[in-house]
């Protein structure tokens, strides 16, 4: 054995420890860490050839590379729409490390019972108690997972198989949607299907929702042919809800496949008050939920869910003399892109277990109110103005004096380097704007008295 290897594994306790005080260092210290950072390049290092061992490589990577890394996982990091990772699902993900699992077939291991167990769980969150899921990296992969399926659907109702014929077999698709996320169209690429097979549908006006009977107009222009509708379950910027319902009845009408993206706005089914935005989420062909924004575990996860698994499998299936045939519930290395696959589902499994339905609804409900006085309190500054209602857990807003992209962008810079607090650019209906997301368990009402203070003085500076 390599003689690093070997001392290693003789020092493996004492290592660990080392490892753990590391972490505890960096959770206890993300207060009062800088949010953001303007990454330096850390220059040049030679391949290793004969490596140090882990207690070196470790404060290696504390000297080096650690003080470069954002503080994302903190309280005051709203950029994107960024998860945190509450403890339980840490301490998942490391074991998930630790145990090193093939979550890809069920042989030798209880370890995919533990993933079907968690999906069913998270599913009962959502009311996709018809569907069946998977855990896959992110809310992109669950949209083309569901889209792929979709395209296996659209081929059936054709006659043909899209996974033995190919896309060529199916002539042009129709996807038709009101406002979808980028990850969509960069499906619609890889599928084959096209990035100009997606139809925009004209959304209500100064909303992002898609008006139902303009959509209902483009299905009956479609003379019966059969189609995608991509529905929103929380758009990025103004965490608008497509009426799922109203949608899902037009299925009586016209032949589609519903896919509904609800990578973080499907969690406003944990708050009673806010339910009714996705009402009808269960209609749905397939669901895509991401579980690294507002579930809180660690990158990488998602779930996608359908009601079509023998469509899946017949993408999916991953045939050869050496596995199994599937028979009854098939294998995940038949269901998803990957075969090969970590235990995803632990840290899931870790923060349902040690916080429930109740732990995670009081994450999303606290997140909600946070982000409704960030923007009270922004509006009140007279400097700052909403450019949509706060629907869920996102403030978009912008300067109420020459809202430029240059002065806009100059303000988010300003904002980041505070150290207080991190938000991202966008454009809405023409406007440069920003959003503040919220879906980290650790903001606290301080946390948010404390970014309105950093982005008021930013745009207090900026004149
Ligand atoms: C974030 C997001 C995605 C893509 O998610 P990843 O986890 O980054 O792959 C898709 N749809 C919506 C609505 C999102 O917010």
């Amino acid at each position: 054995m390599d003689e690093n290897l070997a001392a290693d594994l003789a020092e493996l306790p004492a290592l660990l420890d080392a490892v753990r005080e590391s972490a505890t260092d960096l959770l206890t210290g993300i207060e009062t860490r800088p949010v953001a950072r303007a990454p330096k390049e850390v220059g040049p290092a030679a391949l290793p050839e004969h490596g140090i061992g882990l207690g070196r490589a470790l404060a290696l990577f504390r000297e080096r590379w650690e003080p470069q890394f954002s503080g994302s996982a903190g309280p005051r990091y709203f950029g994107f729409v960024t998860g945190g990772a509450t403890p339980a699902s840490v301490a998942g993900d490391w074991l998930t490390g630790v145990l090193d699992q093939n979550a890809m077939s069920g042989e030798d291991s209880a370890a995919i019972e533990l993933e079907h167990q968690t999906v069913g769980w998270i599913g009962g969150l959502f009311g996709l108690e018809q569907h069946t899921g998977a855990f896959v990296s992110g809310a992109t992969m669950s949209n083309f997972v569901g889209l792929a399926i979709a395209r296996e659907w659209l081929g059936e109702q054709l006659g043909i198989s899209v996974a033995q014929a190919g896309i060529g077999a199916l002539g042009p698709v129709h996807v038709l949607s009101g406002t979808p996320h980028s990850s969509i169209v960069k499906s619609l690429s890889m599928l084959g299907i096209g990035r100009d097979s997606m139809r925009l549908v004209p959304t209500m006006p100064g909303r992002e929702a898609v008006d139902v009977d303009r959509l209902a107009e483009a299905l009956a222009a479609l003379d019966g042919r059969p189609a995608i509708v991509v529905a929103n379950a929380g758009t990025v910027n103004t965490v608008d809800f497509d009426d799922l319902r109203a949608i899902a009845a037009l299925r009586q009408r016209y032949p589609f496949w519903l896919h509904v993206d609800g990578a973080f706005g499907a969690f406003a089914a944990l708050a009673p008050e806010y339910a009714e935005l996705v009402d009808g989420l269960g209609e749905a062909d397939s669901v895509c939920v991401d579980l690294h924004k507002w579930f809180n575990v660690p990158y990488d996860a998602a779930v996608q869910y359908t009601r079509h698994r023998d469509l899946q499998l017949r993408v999916f299936l991953n045939s050869a003399a050496y596995l199994t045939p599937p028979t009854g519930t098939p294998d995940f290395g038949h269901l998803v892109p990957e075969n090969s696959r970590r235990l995803r589902a632990l840290a899931a499994w870790f923060s349902l277990t040690a916080y429930g339905r109740d732990g995670h609804r009081d994450i999303v409900q606290r997140n909600i109110s946070g982000a409704n006085s960030l923007a009270e309190r922004l509006v009140a500054t007279g400097l700052l103005r909403l450019v949509a209602p706060v629907r869920l857990n996102v403030v978009c807003f912008t300067l109420t004096d020459q809202p430029t992209t240059e002065r806009v962008h100059a303000l988010v810079d300003a904002i980041a380097e505070s150290g207080e607090t991190f938000v991202t650019p966008t454009v809405y209906e023409g406007v440069p704007a920003i959003r503040a997301a919220f879906s980290n368990w650790r903001t606290t009402d301080t946390d948010v008295d404390r970014a309105a203070e950093a982005i008021a003085a930013a745009a207090l500076a900026l004149g």
